[in-house]
């Protein structure tokens, strides 16, 4: 029997635990949220994240920029925020406008006030154990699903496709922390099909639609797809949901499983934050 893992249910619990604890605080929390305005995918993100905000009762600024922005104007205003004591939280939604370094841009902000957790004094906690405040959403969240539905992850065979420093590297890391057996693939792995079928637990965060196929897994396997494309119109992930949902134990859909949990952790890391 395949168990389709409710992200978005989850997510919804989470914003109730959210909203119980901020009524409890002596001020709310505030999350400034730095966008460009060519950035169209980015603000269809940030609206959300807005509306995580209110369900919570968490302060949310947006500072919106143009697209021709230059350096100096948006590491002055995250200088800025970095000063300002009402904003607990602060996160530049990605992508930046090419001609910024995204790095340089990321590790401007205070990691005391790194709501995303990119930061690579956050990152580097992470890598060595010692939990910061903030964790990167996406991973953070993708543990709290599998914590949710009891997957026990000690000595799983765990394989993640995608080496990105916002997805699959972190990922990867807490999996092993968590004592997976914990192997990496990406675009330059050979016969990829070869680790797909001995796994039995895959994320998937790869941007390429429907690429997991039944084929590839093995009966019982675990499936988390953090994939977001659009194809037609209609959101897609990495995985074909049709062929491998009948092999899976447990599988997140798209939307509705890894999306909603990335926002509730963001609102968490603020939460966290601002304590
Ligand atoms: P990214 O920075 O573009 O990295 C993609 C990774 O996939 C790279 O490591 C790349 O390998 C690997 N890759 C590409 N083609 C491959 C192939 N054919 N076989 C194996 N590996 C391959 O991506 P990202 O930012 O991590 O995002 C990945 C996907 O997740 C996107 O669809 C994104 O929209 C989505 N996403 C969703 C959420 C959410 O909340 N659900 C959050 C973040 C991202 P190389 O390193 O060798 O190039």
């Amino acid at each position: 029997m395949t168990t389709i893992m409710d992200g978005k249910a989850l997510s919804e619990k989470i914003y109730e635990k959210i909203k119980s604890d901020v009524e409890k605080l002596d001020r709310k929390p505030t999350l400034a949220v730095i966008l460009t305005k060519d950035n169209e995918a980015g603000a269809v993100y940030v609206r959300n994240k807005q509306r995580a905000c209110e369900k919570t009762g968490i302060n949310s600024m947006t500072i919106e920029f143009e697209p021709n922005v230059t350096e100096n104007e948006m590491l002055s205003k995250i200088d800025e925020l970095n000063n300002a004591p009402e904003v607990d939280a602060i996160l530049v939604q990605l992508p930046v406008p090419n001609h910024l370094d995204t790095e340089k841009i990321l590790n401007r902000i205070s990691p005391d006030k790194d709501a995303d957790g990119f930061h690579y004094v956050n990152a580097g906690k992470m890598f060595t154990g010692q939990m910061p405040a903030s964790i990167a959403c996406t991973p953070k969240g993708i543990i709290r699903l599998l914590d949710e539905y009891k997957i026990k992850l000690e000595g799983l065979n765990a394989l993640v496709i995608g080496r990105s420093n916002i997805v699959g590297k972190p990922i990867a890391q807490l999996l092993l922390q968590r004592n997976a057996t914990v192997t990496m693939a990406h675009s330059k792995t050979k016969n990829l099909s070869e680790y797909t079928k001995m796994a039995d637990l895959i994320v998937v965060a790869i941007g390429k639609p429907k690429f997991l196929n039944g084929d590839m897994v093995k009966d019982g396997v675990v499936i988390i797809d953090v994939g977001i494309s659009r194809v037609d119109g209609k959101l897609s992930g990495d995985v074909d949901f049709d062929s491998v949902a009948p092999k899976a134990s447990f599988i997140t859909p798209v939307p509705k499983g890894v999306g909603p949990m990335t926002v509730a952790m963001l609102i968490q890391n603020t939460l966290e934050l601002s304590k």
